[in-house]
């Protein structure tokens, strides 16, 4: 079954992916069917993945998967949540992820309590108006340490440490974050409703 996914970040690609190869779901990108971004207009990660699932859907005439993720401190009332690509540009700053990273520092400087965690929302929908959409939800908790460490992953990754692991998010190798993040455990259970809704697999 072919799915277009409603994000062109690569890396994105390759974790979902590798995610959902067991059901014999292929992903291909909107960007690669000439598909633009929507917008992302929302105050919540699911009001968001879903109308960029729908977006994709309308345009392509395929089911479409969408991700709306980032990343929610508890001492800043969940900031950057559905800001977190634009966290630094809203300040008057760039688009990326070290200046992101850096915004991040600045707010926390002085903060002690550096309880975070990564959410994913994760949906899919079978047509732009399909009437039940599936809906996952993953989070990943872990503490926002005060400079970056390690060179993996992307985004917030370096400043992520996960207590569990004594490693931060960029610390790890692909594979185990594939099977830890916040994402994983959000397709662990979209792969349950694929299976009794979608009847994949
Ligand atoms: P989205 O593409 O609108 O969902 O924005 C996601 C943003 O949240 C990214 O640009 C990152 O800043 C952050 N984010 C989401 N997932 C991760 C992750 O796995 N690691 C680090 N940052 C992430």
């Amino acid at each position: 079954m072919k799915l277009v996914l409603a994000s062109n970040n690569a890396k994105k690609l390759l974790e979902l992916q590798a995610l959902f190869a067991p059901l014999g779901i292929e992903l291909v990108t909107q960007g690669s069917l000439g598909i633009p971004e929507a917008d992302e207009p929302f105050e919540t990660f699911v009001e968001n993945a879903l109308a960029k699932a729908r977006h994709a859907a309308r345009l392509s005439g395929l089911p479409a998967l969408a991700d709306d993720s980032g990343l929610s401190v508890e001492a800043l009332g969940g900031a950057p949540g559905v800001r977190s690509a634009r966290y630094a540009l809203d300040a008057g700053g760039e688009k990326s992820d070290a200046a992101n990273n850096d915004r991040l520092l600045r707010q926390m400087a002085g903060v002690t309590d550096r309880r975070a965690r990564f959410v994913c929302a994760l949906v899919a929908v079978r047509s732009a108006d399909d009437p039940e959409p599936l809906v996952a939800m993953g989070r990943w908790h872990g503490e926002i340490l005060a400079a970056p460490r390690g060179e993996g992953g992307f985004g917030y990754d370096p400043l992520m440490h996960i207590p569990a692991l004594g490693q931060t998010v960029a610390s790890l190798g692909a594979e185990v974050k594939n099977r830890q993040s916040h994402r994983a455990l959000a397709a662990v259970q979209l792969i349950q409703q694929f299976r009794e809704v979608w009847h994949l697999g």
